[in-house]
């Protein structure tokens, strides 16, 4: 097989957990690793997540079969830009991870024309609140999406070489053009943020003058809002990247909460109920449950008694299965999420795990 170099520049937690699924695909590539901050290049190399290492960005390009760019947005814009000046190898591929995808496809296009580099954006749709090489998971991507956008400097074999390199993320490629992808996901990913953080602050207001508020709000609350965790400096690029899909999304909102007001105000009971029933079906139909995209997994729930040994029971007759999260609810028991939880990658363990606590106890077994 053909041996590759390939540069990974920005040994975060994307960059250093897609150059761990490089390796686990191709072990015989050569993966080298551009970082800003000596902590992350230290820890890359000793993890082994990259041969080599190196703080100037300018210094591994021109080695380089493929380079991916998993820096923040703004950066990877600069270094493209960079990158347009130097020598690199004929035909090299340059790919992204960032979390918009539409200006940074202009760039590309703009600055790396008529020069012989293939582009093609990418956006690995997985991601969790910690940050660093020290964090890098090979697992990280698994069976979610990962997104090519493409662009005029993408050639028949640019995506499809990017697919081959990234095989052992085992992640689910798509293509998708890059203004869409940046609508899509301001609607899935950019406008609830938006919405999650307002209501932290709203509730923190709140809870100035209304003591017990944060004793109350568990279950669904906490549900709503645990993406408002997230990393700051990240949610403010994404939405200065994609500002206008983003403001259609908050208009468009302002006009169901006044619609939802105008129905309180007439206390028209049967458009209420169905403002609820339309979501509720809604949810149902996307079947959000059953899709193991962004952040959704296979979920089983079990009413487990508060007693000693349950939870090491359950996991014992779960051994052989691999589970992807485990968690137990005991804040609220107002609705289904008031037990354990555990998230499984696929249907088939679900299923599995469904029929072997059924069948060895009497713990009461939901789906969703
Ligand atoms: P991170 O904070 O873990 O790592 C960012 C990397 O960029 C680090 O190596 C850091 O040293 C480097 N960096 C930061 N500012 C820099 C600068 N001014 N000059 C040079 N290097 C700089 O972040 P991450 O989560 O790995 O995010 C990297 C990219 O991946 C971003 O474009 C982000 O939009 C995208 N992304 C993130 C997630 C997520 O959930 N974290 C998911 C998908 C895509």
């Amino acid at each position: 097989m053909e041996e590759k170099t390939i540069y990974v520049a920005g040994l975060g937690l994307i960059g250093a957990s897609l150059a761990l699924g490089i390796k686990r695909g191709h072990p015989d590539y050569k993966v080298i690793g551009y970082n800003r901050s000596d902590k992350s290049r230290e820890v890359a190399l000793e993890r082994g997540i990259v041969d080599e290492a190196t703080s100037d960005f300018k210094e591994f390009a021109p080695l380089a079969d493929i380079i991916i760019l998993a820096v923040p947005i703004k950066q990877t814009i600069d270094f493209i830009k960079i990158l347009a000046n130097l020598d690199l190898k004929e035909n090299v591929i340059i790919t992204d991870a960032g979390s918009t995808k539409f200006e940074i496809v202009k760039a590309a296009e703009h600055y790396l024309k008529d020069k012989p580099i293939q582009f093609a954006g990418s956006h690995p749709m997985a991601g969790s609140h910690k940050s660093g090489a020290i964090a890098a998971d090979v697992n990280l991507f698994e069976n979610a999406y990962y997104i090519f956008s493409p662009s005029s400097l993408t050639k028949a074999d640019t995506i499809p070489a990017l697919q081959d390199l990234l095989s052992g993320l085992h992640a689910r490629y798509v293509e998708i053009d890059a203004a869409e992808h940046d609508q899509v996901t301001s609607q899935i990913s950019h406008f609830p943020h938006i919405i999650a953080s307002s209501l932290m602050e709203q509730a923190g207001d709140f809870s100035e003058s209304h003591e017990m508020t944060k004793h109350f709000a568990a279950g669904g609350f906490r549900d709503m809002t645990r993406i408002a965790e997230s990393e700051p400096g990240m949610w403010t690029s994404i939405l200065l990247t994609n500002s206008q899909a983003v403001l259609d999304r908050i208009e468009n909102f302002k006009q169901r909460l006044d619609g939802i007001s105008d129905l309180i105000k007439a206390k028209d009971e049967d458009a209420i109920w169905e403002f609820f029933n339309r979501g509720r079906q809604i949810r149902k139909n996307m079947e959000i449950h059953k899709r193991a995209g962004v952040d959704s997994f296979y979920d089983l729930y079990v009413d487990v008694p508060d007693e000693e040994n349950v939870i090491l029971e359950i996991l014992e007759l779960l051994r052989g299965t691999s589970l992807v999260n485990i968690r137990i609810n005991e804040e609220n028991r107002e609705d289904i999420n008031g037990i354990l939880q555990i998230s499984f990658k696929n249907e088939r363990d679900l299923k599995r795990a469904e029929g072997l606590i059924r069948k060895h106890t009497n713990y009461r077994v939901y789906l969703n």
